[in-house]
């Protein structure tokens, strides 16, 4: 191919450096201009200075990265995720730390295509390829290997001490604007997604190789003994659900026609998540930690909630339609019921609907003779392809938005269609309440179900989109989740739980950090590791007897 252009290393990695703080920074720069008051001229030097500094930081990383023969291929990879980091930005208004280069890496193939769509694309091409295809056509003159080495090593010290003199002469006006506006640091690409993948890959790497077991000790308690019926417990782990398009939490909506007709529903209204992704949540809710002190390497390297399910004697399954189980059942039965299966109702060419996983349900618990605990976790409201989630019947609010393209949409347009997939989550709890009712009657079997999703979601609430903010400054549409609890009569009885009691505490304070220790409350099973102030069910026993 014929060269377009000569040039030399050290022009061509000052202009890259200049083409990335300008063209794929569109979200840094209008919060940037935001949070220094609004765009005003007497601010032209503080912008200019700003502008200047990321310039030079990046020209210095960039000379140190693109060695060589290492030029265009860095240069190339580069400009192509940096595209698609601009566009996730501004699309959704996300920023990017290791939670979410993680939720990106752990993906499955089927959410990833979900996102794909035409303005993705031409992103991709302008910013991606089209950058990079110039690069391919200009010739580099390349100096000796010796005067390439000394050149580098002067651009680098000169670019980070000039860099370094004018943050220190603006740093009055910078020091608390990055304190008050961490996010701005997650905002600033390449920067963001390459400190973000260092970080996910020191965690991984840290990971620990043996995972210690916790509650050795767990037993069934009092309430089991002379026991002459079953017991199964299902959870359903919801999926981007928030509390607010929840009409049971006072939506004026009617998104529970059935869940608020099912006698005995206990709902809790005021439930933090704990975190904001569900590669942290769904770990952090089955570990004993609680969210002050999770972390992913300590719950990867300790057992569970299903592990001490396990230990006092119970089968615990999970039933998968989302991304996997993030580690939790590990060491438990599993069943992927993600992948469409030919002649299912509940399953199209591409994906299934939550009802799949009910299919063959009671005969798995029938096979079993053992006390169970089952984990349905749910696709949910798992967006932005939202209209994907729910079967045709409950197409209810319209017009919707069926586009991962958001920006094409109206607000009202995104959340008729969000709310129908709520509409869809109330259907799916509702019906296996009715199978849990169905088998106490046909198979002697004492039922209770909890729900809760993992984190919530944000629908254009001040320009954000979906989830996975940074949890301190996450907006609360996605750490505010549903949560209820329903029991059958004979399991209140058999456990003691006085209900009237519970729904007496159903609008306290409560988090993703009460879960492990009132699952193992409510079955009434007895172990060093549960802690029974944040057991929700403890003042509602009879004292004394657990
Ligand atoms: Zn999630």
């Amino acid at each position: 191919m014929k060269s377009l252009y000569r040039s030399n290393p050290v022009v061509l990695t000052l202009t890259a450096s200049l083409f990335f703080v300008l063209a794929y920074n569109a979200s840094f720069w209008s919060k940037f201009i935001a949070v220094t008051g609004g765009f005003s001229l007497s601010n032209a030097p503080l912008y200019a200075a700003s502008f200047l500094i990321l310039v030079l930081m990046l020209n210095a990383l960039l000379t140190l990265v693109t060695f060589r023969f290492l030029f265009r291929p860095v240069l190339t990879l580069m400009f192509c995720v940096t595209a698609l980091a601009a566009y996730f930005m501004s699309q959704y208004g996300t920023v990017i730390d290791s939670t979410m280069v993680q939720s990106v890496i752990e993906t499955n193939p089927r959410e990833a295509t979900d996102l794909f769509n035409s303005r993705m694309l031409l992103y991709f091409l302008l910013l991606g390829v089209v950058p990079s295809a110039v690069i391919w056509r200009i010739k580099i003159n390349l100096p000796s290997l010796s005067r390439d080495l000394f050149v580098r090593l002067g651009v680098i010290v000169l670019s980070l001490l000039s860099a370094g003199g004018l943050t220190l002469a603006y740093y009055k006006h910078f020091a608390p604007m990055f304190r008050e506006h961490r996010e701005l640091q997650f905002m600033l690409t390449p920067v963001n997604y390459i400190w973000a993948t260092n970080s996910y890959l020191k965690r991984k790497m840290g990971r620990a190789a043996t995972v210690a077991p916790i509650g050795m000790d767990a037993v069934k308690g009092a309430y089991w003994k002379d026991q002459t019926r079953r017991t199964v417990t299902v959870i359903v782990l919801g999926e981007t659900a928030r509390a607010k398009n929840f009409s049971l939490n006072g939506y004026a909506r009617n998104t529970n026609p059935e869940l608020s007709k099912q006698s005995g529903l206990i709902n809790f209204t005021n439930v933090q998540s704990c975190g904001t992704a569900t590669a942290v949540s769904v770990p952090c809710l089955f570990s004993s930690l609680g969210r002050s002190n999770y972390s992913e390497s300590k719950a990867k390297s300790q057992q569970g909630l299903l592990d001490v399910i396990s230990h006092a004697g119970m089968d615990v399954l999970w039933r998968n339609n989302n991304s996997g189980c993030k580690g939790v059942c590990d060491r438990v039965p599993y069943e992927d019921m993600s992948k469409p299966v030919a002649g299912s109702p509940f399953c199209n060419a591409e994906e299934c609907f939550d009802e799949h996983m009910l299919e063959g349900l009671p005969e798995k618990i029938r096979a079993s003779n053992k006390d169970m605990v089952i984990v349905l976790h749910q696709q949910g409201s798992h967006g932005p392809t939202y209209w994907k989630r729910y079967p045709e019947k409950f197409r209810q609010f319209a017009p919707e938005c069926a586009t991962s393209d958001l920006q094409k949409c109206t607000t009202d347009d995104i959340v008729n269609t969000y709310d129908n997939t709520i509409l869809y989550t109330d259907h799916f709890i509702s019906q296996t309440i009715d199978m849990l009712r169905q088998m106490e009657r046909e198979d002697q079997i004492d039922v209770s179900l909890m729900y809760f999703s993992d984190h919530g979601e944000s629908l254009g609430e001040n320009g954000m989109y979906l989830h996975g903010a940074p949890y301190m400054f996450s907006p609360i549409e996605q750490r505010h989740v549903p949560m209820v609890v329903w029991l059958s009569d004979n399991f209140r009885k058999r456990f003691r739980l006085d209900t009237a009691c519970v729904v007496a505490r159903t609008e306290q304070a409560f988090s993703h950090d009460n879960v492990f220790h009132s699952v193992l409350g409510m079955l009434n099973i007895n172990t060093a590791v549960r802690n029974p102030s944040l057991d929700l069910f403890q003042a509602c026993t009879p004292a004394g007897t657990t």
